[in-house]
């Protein structure tokens, strides 16, 4: 049912206003991917390993870094929050695939 071509994207990278975001989601699902809208709140301050969601993970002084003040898990705070982002598109579409195989 959904191909390899699946797209997923945040809110946050939604900038441009409706038009693009319906010229993207058509593009999207046009070249057979899956578009799926994600809230990316708390995506910057959610620990990837541990679950943690505090905004002390982010470094004050250092915005790009993300260390969680839980377990310690370090990593670049962008590809973290993208990371998180991911995976809540991820969780989305396991959840629709499962209401849908039950029916
Ligand atoms: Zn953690």
């Amino acid at each position: 049912m959904f191909g390899q071509n699946q797209v997923l994207i945040g809110l946050s990278q939604i900038k441009d206003g409706l038009k693009c975001k319906r010229q993207r989601k058509c593009k999207f699902e046009w070249l057979g991917g899956v578009y799926v809208e994600v809230n990316p709140s708390y995506s910057s301050q959610k620990c990837l390993f541990c679950g943690s969601i505090d905004e002390k993970n982010r470094d004050k002084k250092k915005q790009s870094k993300f260390c969680c003040i839980r377990c310690g898990y370090t990593e670049n705070a962008d590809i973290k929050a993208a990371k998180n982002i991911l995976a809540a598109g991820r969780a989305m579409l396991a959840c629709a695939r499962g209401c849908i195989s039950n029916l």
